[in-house]
């Protein structure tokens, strides 16, 4: 199967070379003829050898290579992708009676460039971030319901916010298989409910799984601040960890309602937790003497490399507000979901944080993103999520 063609400047394969799944603008010599915004394309080195087939789009990164054979970009293709990406989250004991909510699909560490698969239940939640994946969206949704053997009912598409705008799609969020359904779904035996329609993503942030599980082990008997709560993932799990109370924060007032709720569902009634509707930094700064385990997990501060120093400062300021205010003896979980900040500099950031307070800290576990959120190790960018467990005596 051969596609039309687009030529990269001499020496711009080089990447592909190490099967770096993006192509830069920059690289591209000439197009073929009539090649639109979101078809599949050949690219092929300026002498004109094939090298990788993939989606084209308007904008820096100009082809999201979906493979270096040459090959049909059709259904058989995603339903081979999706079938091995489901083979994976099934060897990773992520499909239990006790838990049906992992990411099925992590964009180019499963292959597919492009795309976001969650799933809560019996629904998927489909993302796509570029035109290619938009169009192929019903071959997607329907190779996903014959790949997964039963297990899903419905799928739901949400692209209106990860498309890129000027691409003009008009994507409709909505059901491309079945329709609303329970949104009660389970992690690690905790349950809440996923508001894909209105929630943020796709509703829920599954990559928080593992961390929620340390978190759980830690809370025994201690006072927990989880900031930036959302849907109040880690508020359950240190209920059942024993924790001896457990107040969650947000600034956004649905996610206090959800929280509330979730909370609700897993011990009715508990006194142990409250939730406030507030700003971090200012109910950081009324929390003296209170808590002995605190939870920073805020949005992503840089969205975009231009955005760094900002974000680094941001990381700085809010780390040493719980450095300043956690009880000696106690422990921050604290985390950056910016995939433009690197390992080294969230750590410098918080390590910064520490020094300003004075107080003695050392790092307990170095965290990261969970296996249903895959590092395809030739895109080094694909890992997003980190994290520092600190003890500050
Ligand atoms: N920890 C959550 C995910 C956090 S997402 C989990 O495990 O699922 C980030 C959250 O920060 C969002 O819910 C957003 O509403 C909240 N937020 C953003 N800015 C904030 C601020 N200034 N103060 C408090 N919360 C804020």
């Amino acid at each position: 199967m051969a596609y039309k063609r687009i030529l990269l400047k001499r020496g711009k394969e080089d990447s592909l070379r190490r099967f770096h799944p993006w192509v830069f603008s920059g690289a591209i010599a000439r197009l073929d003829d009539g090649i639109e915004e979101g078809d599949v394309v050949d690219v092929c080195t300026n002498d004109g050898k094939f090298i990788a087939v993939g989606h084209y789009q308007i904008g820096s990164i100009a082809v999201r290579v979906l493979d270096f054979a040459q090959r049909a970009i059709d259904k058989a293709f995603f339903a081979e992708r999706l079938q091995k990406a489901f083979q994976l989250r099934k060897s990773l004991g992520l499909i239990r009676p006790d838990n049906n909510a992992f990411r099925l699909v992590h964009g180019e560490g499963d292959f597919l460039s492009g795309l976001v698969v969650d799933v809560y239940g019996s629904t998927a939640v489909v993302q796509a971030h570029s035109p290619g994946m938009h169009f192929s969206r019903d071959m997607i949704a329907s190779a996903l319901v014959d790949v997964t053997g039963g297990m899903l009912s419905n799928v739901y598409y949400k692209s209106e916010t990860t498309l890129p705008y000027k691409a003009e799609l008009d994507p409709q969020n909505d059901y491309i298989v079945g329709g609303y359904d329970t949104n009660i779904a389970v992690e690690n035996g905790l349950r809440f409910r996923v508001d894909w329609l209105r929630g943020q993503k796709t509703g829920f942030f599954v990559d928080q799984r593992d961390n929620r599980s340390l978190l759980e082990r830690y809370a025994q008997g201690r006072s927990v601040l989880n900031m930036f709560c959302y849907t109040g993932g880690f508020s359950f799990y240190a209920m059942r960890g024993s924790a001896r109370l457990v107040h969650s924060v947000d600034s956004s007032a649905k996610a206090i309602q959800l929280t509330n709720e979730n909370v609700e569902l897993n011990f009715p009634g508990d006194g142990r937790h409250q939730a406030f509707e507030d700003d971090a930094f200012k109910f950081l700064n009324g929390i003296d003497g209170k808590y002995d385990l605190i939870v920073l997990d805020p949005p992503a501060f840089a969205k975009h490399k231009s955005a760094l120093k900002n974000a680094l400062v941001g990381y700085r300021k809010l780390n040493a507000k719980a450095f300043e205010k956690i009880l000696p003896g106690g422990i921050l979980f604290t985390f950056s979901c910016s995939q433009a900040v690197s390992k080294e500099q969230f750590r410098l950031a918080v390590f910064s944080a520490a020094a300003q307070s004075g107080r003695k800290v050392r790092i307990l576990h170095q965290l990261t993103q969970p296996a249903d959120h895959p590092v395809n190790i030739y895109h080094p960018e694909g890992e997003y999520l980190k994290g520092l467990v600190l003890y500050v005596e």
